[in-house]
């Protein structure tokens, strides 16, 4: 394929995602979007038209953010562009754009149309999928691949509902990796932590990374937590690393004056956290995320104790294989169940501690353990899913 056309592929794929990916992180976010933006960047690394088109496109988005910033004050826009986003009126807009663009629908074009479709309504729609995945068929391949991958795998990191596509697992088995696992890290082995830097080049070179090994000397923190989760479906899957929970939108996490949305929760044994050199029997996450785009975890560590009964609900519906999410009808849980009531806690700048390693996580590791039974800890169908711990790199971390 002659150079000119590979480029414009690229910017094709590029604008689409990142119009996506935008979007999904939040179309008035500048931090959400930069997280998005590295990804895509890296992934376009070299091609600099595509470079150039990226930074044409933010200063149009910033400027879309700022109009929209004007006309109506933080939470009334929040639902206009998830309305906007999920009834597929974004969508129309840059159809809109193609159809306004001279030349017939490359398969570029349709490319990058198929990412939106995918990012919009498309994740519920197989036809959907399969149409986006032909279109991946039709040219070259690998870096287009690639970007979507690494898009796709941030959004879903960030706890956005996004089906990571199959060729992105089968590009993982080309390598050689276990067969129909649908993502390209593990815990152990090849895939192991020690490695993931060779395919998410922050796990490897960040600076702020997580989990910590927490000990003193402390500042002293300042934030005041105030958690407000409420009871609502169970919405939980397996998803080949942890059980998780996904939490409709309402439960919410208050940091000072800043309200952060509880996304979802989920395990790892021991717990990543460990406290003077010592992991405990488990930890829960909680990630949230605020307005902006900027994510928070509240950490509960699992101390062996007492059988836990809202841990036993989980656990007798949580999915035994990998799998997509399954609605539990008869079952409501209420997330606040698992947190204690005094919520004094260590603090500290960190990342996603599972690929891509994103930075810019805050953490708060509640100090008050949670009781969880003995044969609890061993019925969690991961034996050990959790990441080392990380350099602090002169972090300061924080405790009250
Ligand atoms: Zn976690």
């Amino acid at each position: 394929m002659a150079m000119k056309n590979y480029l414009r592929l690229i910017i094709e794929i590029v604008m689409g995602l990142l119009l996506a990916g935008a979007l999904a992180f939040g179309y008035w976010s500048y931090t959400g979007k930069n997280h998005v933006m590295s990804e895509l960047t890296e992934a376009s690394e070299g091609a600099t038209e595509a470079q150039e088109e990226l930074e044409k496109l933010t200063k149009e988005l910033e400027e879309a953010k700022e109009k929209l910033e004007e006309a109506e004050p933080a939470a009334q826009q929040m639902m206009a562009v998830k309305e906007s986003f999920s009834n597929g009126v974004v969508l129309q807009d840059y159809e809109a754009f193609i159809k306004a663009q001279k030349g017939p629908v490359t398969s570029e074009r349709q490319l990058g149309l198929g990412a939106l479709r995918l990012l919009t309504k498309g994740a519920e729609d197989p036809e959907t999928i399969s149409a986006f995945q032909k279109a991946l068929e039709m040219a070259e391949w690998s870096s287009r691949l690639k970007s979507i991958c690494a898009a796709q795998n941030a959004l879903a990191a960030a706890g956005q509902k996004v089906k990571v596509l199959a060729d992105c697992a089968a590009e993982k088995e080309a390598k050689g990796h276990k067969k129909g696992h649908a993502v390209h890290w593990d815990y152990a082995g090849e895939m192991g932590p020690e490695n993931w830097g060779d395919e998410f080049p922050t796990c490897g070179k960040g600076t702020k990374q997580s989990p910590l090994n927490i000990t003193g000397p402390f500042e002293k923190s300042k934030d005041v937590l105030v958690v407000n989760y409420k009871e609502g479906p169970l919405k939980i899957l397996n998803n080949g690393h942890t059980i998780q929970v996904n939490v409709e939108p309402g439960s919410t996490l208050k940091i000072n004056k800043d309200v952060y949305n509880l996304l979802q929760f989920h395990f790892h044994r021991p717990s990543e956290e460990q406290i003077d050199g010592k992991p405990m029997a488990m930890v829960a996450h909680f990630v949230h995320k605020n307005a902006e785009g900027k994510l928070a975890v509240l950490g509960v560590l699992l101390n062996d104790g007492k059988d836990n009964a809202a841990i036993q609900t989980l656990w007798n519906n949580a999915p035994k294989a990998e799998g997509p999410e399954v609605v539990v009808d008869k079952v409501k849980f209420d997330p606040s169940s698992l947190v204690p009531a005094a919520l004094t806690h260590y603090s500290y700048e960190g990342s996603l501690t599972t690929p891509p390693c994103t930075e810019g996580v805050n953490f708060y590791i509640l100090k008050t353990p949670v009781d969880i039974g003995k044969k609890q800890v061993v019925d969690f169908p991961f034996k050990r899913n959790a990441r080392p711990v990380q350099p602090l790199n002169g972090r300061k971390i924080n405790a009250n």
